[in-house]
């Protein structure tokens, strides 16, 4: 068996590592570079690899950055099986029509002021290659060994990331032994709400894992709860409106868990809550469909409380004209909207009609990239342009952190601890300092061979 790294070596998108094991070639993730200045042009350019070559594709999740690429796989010739979490192919359907339907708009928007003569922008792919890519999708459970090529076989293990994560266990048969290949997918946080904590494997000879935050340790979920506690509290003395800029997959659903969990502690029974997302709360639905996957914590807290997905005061905005209704509301609202950074979506609005009162209270509860409009808020500033107008920002701002969909440092090594032997392990999802950070604690806690192999490498298992 050996791997080729192609995607999120030296960086955290764009996953992408291909396999050659007995003659056959396996790709694991197929994801969309972001946040880059050059995305748009890397996520467009060839493969490093003739997509027709690849036999199977296995997902370890639906985000974007580990699955934004595979319309484009198969519309550039990949006509073989794509294994997955059926609760991944739910999600990655949800989110891959999104993707394209973003394109549409961005293409159509470049298309506009064309030159005489000059070629239009073609989107980088469109809602028929999202349908053939679902079609290719082959549904998988946790902890059930597939035979997906002669000899190969594959496992998915809960990885407490997001619905349906998964930690991928490749095992060949070579010469009458076997190899075993495990990558780790994005690891989750013990004590999430909602998912299951990462399940452990036993045995590999050979990791790739993540690093996204290996040279961090996170503040505690109680912190968080105690953060979200004084806001609310906070806001109900103001009474203005609370609104959070809503990342759609994961984090929206684990703040609905924690108005569940403390529903009558934070008085939020006097609220009018508003899901203006309709992402989310497709991503929603997705979850509620697949409540056999939730830990035993959250099935116990709703035989108790309100199911945290169904709030009995909150209200799933679909169309535009319930989403403007809620701008004449001055206070008592809890607002939760999309995008997570205030890029693009509904969030804009309600920020142009909160920001500048006093009594309203805007809560930050993801990473705020560098040149986004949540970034500036969030970096004190005076002033933002929105549609035109120039907004003096006079809310609260709010910056909740301890919400991480990433395990820590600490969260990382024990995942990598429980596997026997401590094998050879490659760092990947991470940029240098997370990499650099985790690599210098594993060697020196398990003494272990740590590679940071950089797009192109070949490692052999
Ligand atoms: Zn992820």
């Amino acid at each position: 068996m050996e791997i080729e790294f192609h995607g999120a070596a030296g960086e955290v998108t764009g996953s992408c590592h291909l396999v050659n094991v007995g003659g056959k070639r396996v790709l694991l993730d197929c994801g969309m570079v972001q946040g880059d200045r050059d995305a748009d042009a890397r996520n467009a350019a060839d493969f490093p690899f003739d997509p027709k070559t690849i036999d199977v594709l296995v997902l370890s999740h639906a985000h974007i950055d580990h699955t934004g690429r595979v319309p484009l796989l198969v519309k550039r010739g990949f006509a073989g099986p794509i294994y997955t979490h059926a609760a991944t192919a739910d999600l990655a359907a949800v989110l891959l029509a999104d993707c394209a339907h973003i394109a549409g708009m961005d293409a159509r928007e470049a298309n506009r002021d064309l030159a005489p003569g000059q070629k239009p922008v073609q989107p980088l792919y469109v809602q028929d290659d999202v349908d053939a890519a679902v079609k290719r999708m082959q549904p998988l459970a946790y902890d059930q060994a597939r035979e997906i090529l002669p000899g190969v076989r594959v496992t998915l293990r809960d990885a407490g990331h997001i619905l349906g994560s998964a930690t991928i266990e490749l095992a060949a048969d070579e010469n009458g032994a076997t190899r075993r290949l495990v990558f780790s997918g994005d690891l989750g946080p013990n004590g999430t709400p909602i998912l299951c904590d990462p399940e452990r494997v036993q045995a590999a000879d050979l990791v790739i894992m993540e690093s996204t935050y290996g040279d961090r340790l996170h503040k505690t979920r109680e912190d968080t709860i105690a953060e979200l506690a004084a806001i609310f509290q906070a806001a109900q003395r103001d009474g203005g409106n609370v609104v959070i800029p809503a990342f759609a997959v994961g984090r929206t659903q684990e703040l609905l868990y924690f108005f569940a969990e403390h529903f009558d502690e934070w008085d939020l029974a006097k609220y009018r809550m508003f899901l203006d997302s309709p992402m989310a709360t497709k991503v929603t639905a997705a979850y509620d469909r697949h409540e056999d996957l939730f830990d035993p914590e959250a099935r116990q807290l709703w035989s108790t409380r309100p199911h945290p997905l169904r709030l009995p005061n909150l209200k799933f905005t679909a169309g535009t004209d319930d989403s403007r209704a809620i701008n004449s509301i001055r206070g008592g609202a809890i607002i939760m909207a999309g995008s997570g950074m205030c890029e693009g979506g509904r969030i804009r609005h309600h920020l142009r009609h909160n920001l500048a009162n006093p009594a309203a209270h805007i809560v930050f509860v993801g990473y705020q990239a560098q040149g986004t409009l949540g970034r500036r808020i969030v970096g004190g500033a005076k002033h933002v342009h929105l549609f035109g107008d120039d907004i003096p920002v006079r809310a609260h701002i709010h910056t909740v952190g301890g919400l991480s969909a990433h395990a820590d440092r600490d969260g990382l090594s024990n995942w990598y601890s429980a596997v026997a032997g401590h094998p050879p392990v490659c760092l990947v999802h991470g940029e240098e300092d997370g990499r650099d950070g985790l690599a210098a604690y594993l060697r020196q806690k398990w003494g272990c061979t740590v590679n940071l192999p950089m797009p192109g490498v070949r490692v052999t298992v």
